[in-house]
């Protein structure tokens, strides 16, 4: 049968369910089973992850396609929900998402019956602590460098898999001592190089935050250097890892206070920049959603990337092109959340403009997908995953392996030794500011 014949015997739904029915079971299982009629009808997404085999699979063990969707077991439906590790690829494929009349949004389908599954049985611990970075990161860094030694003794890691759900093998991020904040409020004023271009915004992100503050830094300076004006308004964590644990109230809670936060510097001219992809595609998708409808939510195009910024200013002839190092052979990840966000490669554009530098692309996924490849119940899949990226990374022997996402750095780290610098850290060493 064709997918409009299944779709015509399941009518559509409201994609998330209206406010009223959002969060009842019942309407949250007909929306599942009408949904998974449609993917088992076409499985164009059967490589992506494990929660369309997992469909698949137990459609098959049914026998008959049609009647089988609706026989599913609750705890099969609960398997591919618990297997979506929220990519959002099969998103950015899907011919029937809205405004198709069938509004297939997967993603969000299985962020919903998280949320329904916590909004039941509660919000776990391990949940609740994978989605909860800035409590971590602020204790982290308060006690760093101490709380990385402790990080790496393997009967913390031990007690920290038993208590908490984190795999014992999985590397974590490094506290730093100083975080972004500190440093950027410990060195006064932005000092844009000349008369100022434009404004931005910072949305620095919890990684940069607190484990990556060198990646705040260069895009601090390259900014500067390129004549933008830099704030650094004060913000939580952009509520995606709660969001994951089905903690919606949560991810509601930072995003109305980062709304709050940014909403007078948006209105005074600043753009926002984002310096994590998974925290830009949140500002982008998410926040006018969590806002409610009515509220304020900044214009998309009023949000960016950090190398978006740049990119813009590099069509426009803005850019400072004075480099003076070379880059080398780059091997470039583009991570799943940018390509989510339909913002093309504004960081291989920016480096391929630097003299004696090539850029070699790869779409792949990391399989870390935030706090997802951290749990010990996916752990290995999440490892398996990033296999082929890896491959291909590192096919050639690239100079360096550059990508934008802070996490995905993490997983490629572990998986081959090699380190993955961020591409604005890399723009500021070929100004040779580094
Ligand atoms: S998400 Fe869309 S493209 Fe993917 S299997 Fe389902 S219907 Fe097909
Ligand atoms: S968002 Fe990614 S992980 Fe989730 S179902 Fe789609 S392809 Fe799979």
């Amino acid at each position: 049968m064709t997918p409009e014949g299944k779709a015509a015997s399941a009518p559509p739904l409201p994609l998330s369910g209206d406010a009223q029915s959002r969060w009842e079971e019942a309407d949250l299982q007909r929306e599942v089973r009408r949904v998974f009629g449609i993917c088992e009808s076409c499985r164009m997404c059967v490589g992506y992850c494990g929660s369309f085999p997992a469909i698949f699979e137990a459609v098959d063990r049914h026998g008959d396609a049609v009647a089988d969707v609706g026989k599913l077991t609750p705890a099969e439906v609960d398997r591919s929900v618990d297997l979506c590790f929220q990519c959002k690829l099969c998103h950015v494929k899907c011919p029937y998402t809205p405004p198709h009349a069938w509004a297939v949004d997967f993603p969000r389908l299985m962020l919903r019956a998280r949320a329904v599954r916590a909004h039941e049985r509660g919000v776990s611990l391990q949940d609740r602590f994978l989605g909860d970075p800035d409590r971590v990161g602020r204790l982290g860094c308060a006690a760093a460098p101490l709380s990385n030694w402790v990080a790496r003794l393997r009967p913390h890691r031990w007690l920290m898999e038993k208590l908490l759900g984190v795999h014992r093998d999985r590397q974590l991020p490094e506290f730093a001592s100083e975080t972004f904040e500190a440093w950027f409020r410990r060195r006064g004023p932005s000092r844009p190089r000349g008369p100022v271009q434009g404004r931005v915004a910072l949305f620095a992100t919890c990684t940069v935050n607190y484990n990556r503050p060198s990646i705040g830094r260069a895009a601090v300076e390259v900014f500067e250097r390129n004549r933008l004006e830099v704030a650094l308004p004060p913000q939580r964590c952009c509520g995606m890892p709660a969001m994951d644990g089905g903690d919606v109230e949560g991810a509601r809670g930072r995003a109305l206070f980062n709304l709050a936060s940014f909403r007078p510097w948006v209105e005074k001219g600043y753009d926002i920049a984002v310096l994590g992809p998974t925290c830009g595609m949140v500002w982008k998708t998410e926040y006018p959603r969590l806002a409610g409808e009515g509220q304020w939510a900044p214009p998309r195009d009023r949000v960016a990337d950090g190398s978006e910024v740049l990119a813009r200013l590099l069509g426009s002839g803005g850019l400072d092109t004075a480099f003076r190092r070379p880059l080398g052979r780059i091997a470039y990840h583009v991570p799943c959340h940018l390509r989510a966000q339909n913002a093309g490669q504004p960081a291989a554009a920016l480096l391929r403009a630097v003299p004696g530098t090539t850029v070699e692309s790869v779409e792949r996924c990391s399989g870390m997908d935030g706090t997802w490849g951290m749990k010990v119940e996916h752990f290995e899949e999440s490892c398996q995953r990033a296999r082929p990226l890896v491959e291909e990374l590192t096919a050639g022997r690239p100079d360096r392996l550059v990508g934008d996402c802070p996490l995905a750095a993490l997983q490629v780290r572990q998986a081959c030794g090699r380190a993955v610098e961020h591409p604005l850290e890399v723009l500021r060493e070929a100004y040779g500011d580094a």
